[in-house]
């Protein structure tokens, strides 16, 4: 990984950065890194990294900003 920077100001974090879908071929828990500036409501489709079966993950953002992942296979 390497070194983090710490932030200063507590509570500054409001958009996590990091979510999980489940694959629907393997069912390991895949991490999937999030860019809220690319829109309330993202969908593509991804190549799970453990048995590259393409899923089809949807990412929605809460009005509260947090974000909601769902997976179905491709
Ligand atoms: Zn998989």
């Amino acid at each position: 990984m390497g070194t983090r920077n710490r932030r200063d100001a507590e509570g500054e974090r409001r958009w996590t950065d990091e979510a999980s879908y489940v694959c629907g071929s393997c069912g390991e828990e895949i991490v999937v890194p999030l860019d809220p500036s690319a829109g309330e409501s993202q969908q593509y489709v991804e190549d799970c990294p453990v048995c590259c079966a393409p899923n089809e993950v949807s990412v929605d953002y809460d009005e509260d900003g947090s974000a909601r992942v769902s997976s179905r296979p491709e």
